[in-house]
Parts: C-alpha cells; sequence; structure tokens
C-alpha cells in the first residue's frame, strides 16, 4: 500500500504586537518568527512521525524552499511537491496580549493545482493506496472522485469548513475527521446523534472521527462506536492538535484496525503536540509516545 499526503504547505509569519492593529494605525512589532505550517504538511509530518513512509504531492513557491527541506528532513517523500510562479501559503498572524490575535491567510501556491496535474499526480496510484486529504487546495472534489475512481481509500479532514465540504459524497470516503465546529456545521441545526444515527445508516462503511478538543475524541463506524478522554496536558499552543490526531489515528487504525487504540495513541500524541509552541515541529515521534500495541 502507498500513501500519498494531497495538500497545503504555509509560511505562517507570526508577529508579536502591544495590540492588534485598527485600521489606519501603525504597531510596532516585538517579536517576529516564521513557522511551518499549512494542514497537508502538518499531516504529512504527523503521518511520518507516527511511522509511515508517504509522499505528498502540492505546490510552492521560488520562496518554500524551508518547507521543501522539512518535509523531506522528517523522511517524506517530495518528488511530487511543484515549484510554481506564485508565493508559497502564507498566514500573518499577530499575537497581542493574552494571545488575541488577526490572521491574514494567502492560500498562494496552493490554490494553484489545474485537473492535469491532479490526474498526473495520482496516475501513480491504485486500488487499495491510501490518499490523505483537508480542505487547503482547490479541485478538492476533483481529487476525491478521481482517486474513488482509482479504488483508492480517502482519508479526509475537513478543515476549514466551506461550501465545498458539502458537495462531496460521504460515500467516497474511507475516514473523516471532524472537530466540534466542523461538526456543528454539518449537522446544520439538527441534534448530533440524529446526525450520527443517518450517516451510520447511510454511510455504514465510514469511519469517523469527532475531535473535541480538551473533552476528547469519539469514533463511529463499522467498528462500533468508541469515545476516549484527552490525555493530560499543559496546553500552551494547539494549533496542530487536530493534524496529529489525524497523523496518529490513521497509522494506528491501519496497523491494527482497532479505534478504541487508535484514539487513545492520537489522544497521547496530540497532548504532547499542545504542551509545545509552534506548528508542524512541534509534532512528536513515535518514540515519544507510550503504546500499549
Ligand atoms: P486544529 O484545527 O487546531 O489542528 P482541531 O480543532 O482539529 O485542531 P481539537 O479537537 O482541538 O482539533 O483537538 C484534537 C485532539 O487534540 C483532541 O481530541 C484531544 O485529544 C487533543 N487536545 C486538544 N486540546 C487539548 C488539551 N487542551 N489538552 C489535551 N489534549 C488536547
Amino acid at each position: 500500500m502507498r500513501i500519498l499526503v494531497f495538500g497545503s504547505l504555509n509560511l505562517d509569519h507570526v508577529y508579536r504586537v502591544p495590540c492588534v492593529v485598527k485600521v489606519g494605525e501603525t504597531v510596532p512589532v516585538t517579536d517576529y518568527t516564521v513557522k511551518l505550517g499549512g494542514k497537508g504538511m502538518n499531516q504529512a509530518t504527523a503521518l511520518s512521525r507516527a511511522g509511515l513512509q508517504l509522499d505528498f504531492a502540492g505546490s510552492v513557491g521560488e520562496d518554500g524552499g524551508r518547507l521543501r527541506e522539512f518535509l523531506r528532513g522528517v523522511g517524506v517523500d517530495v518528488t511530487r511537491l511543484t515549484t510554481v510562479p506564485r508565493p508559497s501559503g502564507q498566514a500573518h498572524i499577530q499575537v497581542g496580549p493574552g494571545g488575541a490575535n488577526a490572521i491574514l491567510l494567502y492560500a498562494g501556491a496552493n490554490r494553484t493545482l489545474t485537473p492535469e496535474r491532479v490526474e498526473g499526480t495520482l496516475a501513480d496510484y491504485g486500488e487499495g493506496d491510501l490518499l490523505v486529504l483537508q480542505n487547503e487546495v482547490n479541485l478538492l472534489s476533483e481529487i476525491i472522485d478521481r482517486a474513488y475512481e482509482k479504488g483508492m481509500r480517502i482519508v479526509l479532514n475537513s478543515s476549514p469548513v466551506t461550501e465545498e465540504l458539502f458537495s462531496i459524497d460521504p460515500a467516497k470516503l474511507f475516514l473523516v475527521f471532524v472537530n466540534e465546529t466542523e461538526a456543528a456545521a454539518f449537522c446544520r441545526g439538527e441534534a448530533a446523534e440524529t446526525v450520527k444515527a443517518r450517516y451510520r445508516a447511510l454511510y455504514p462503511d465510514l469511519n469517523v472521527v469527532v475531535t473535541l478538543g480538551a473533552d476528547g475524541s469519539l469514533y463511529f463506524g463499522p467498528k462500533g462506536e468508541c469515545r476516549q478522554a484527552a490525555y493530560p496536558a499543559e496546553a500552551v499552543d494547539t494549533t496542530c492538535a487536530g493534524d496529529t490526531f489525524t497523523g496518529y489515528f490513521t497509522e494506528a487504525f491501519l496497523r491494527t484496525g482497532d479505534p478504541a487504540y487508535a484514539l487513545a495513541r492520537a489522544s497521547a500524541a496530540s497532548a504532547v503536540a499542545v504542551s509545545r509552541v509552534g506548528a508542524a515541529e512541534t509534532i512528536p515521534a513515535a518514540e515519544e509516545i507510550r503504546s500499549e500495541k
């Protein structure tokens, strides 16, 4: 089985400021750092650190050298990471007193996919291979449709929520991750239990994981239902919690087929991630996670 993450990469420019800037104002920056992120990059890092071999497909600009080098450094195959004539995706994050923030997000290279590139990238994969996605690149539905036709198993972290997500046929997915906000969006005002019962009836083969921040996580799908409390952690930065969870759950679920074990392992890994400041760099290695299997 081959594994492909098709997704986004971002340079996160973080500015510490005495107050978040208002219209017409100029505010001095007291500290400035560039962190590496983007949900595709974070997921690839988590899967690799959890112990899987994988390929990454996506786009960066001429400014994307650090992103490429980081992924290569964690052992990911970056042959399908293309340099395009557009700046890499970037977030400009002002962090004010007490952590108050304001974020400008520029998708840049992440939204330059063409149907030809999708087709060319997926040409190397087939029946039973795993495709891991999030909603930060363009042509998401096309990628899913094409991969499904080829018999790939598709994992989707449904973040961020946009209208495009509602056009995806859940029957084409193998495993889907939603956080509390995304779950509420999918419920569209209906009770969560009603939506869950409908999903289980309509999509009996779909594995669903709901993450609830410090309140833990739950699974429902063909392997039944189970719930996991969050591991105790001194949370200082939850930026990468969901992506760490996606990577570690996916690895453990593929290896054992046991959702309760996979929830526990992913919760342990995310608890380590939230206790560190940063994005992709903070995702722990498998050796740092206590495991019973
Ligand atoms: P993001 O989009 O910021 O990456 P998310 O909203 O998708 O994250 P969450 O539901 O916030 O994901 O968190 C994922 C998992 O991380 C939780 O199910 C839990 O196991 C773990 N986690 C999150 N916050 C904490 C915390 N404060 N303490 C311990 N574990 C946490």
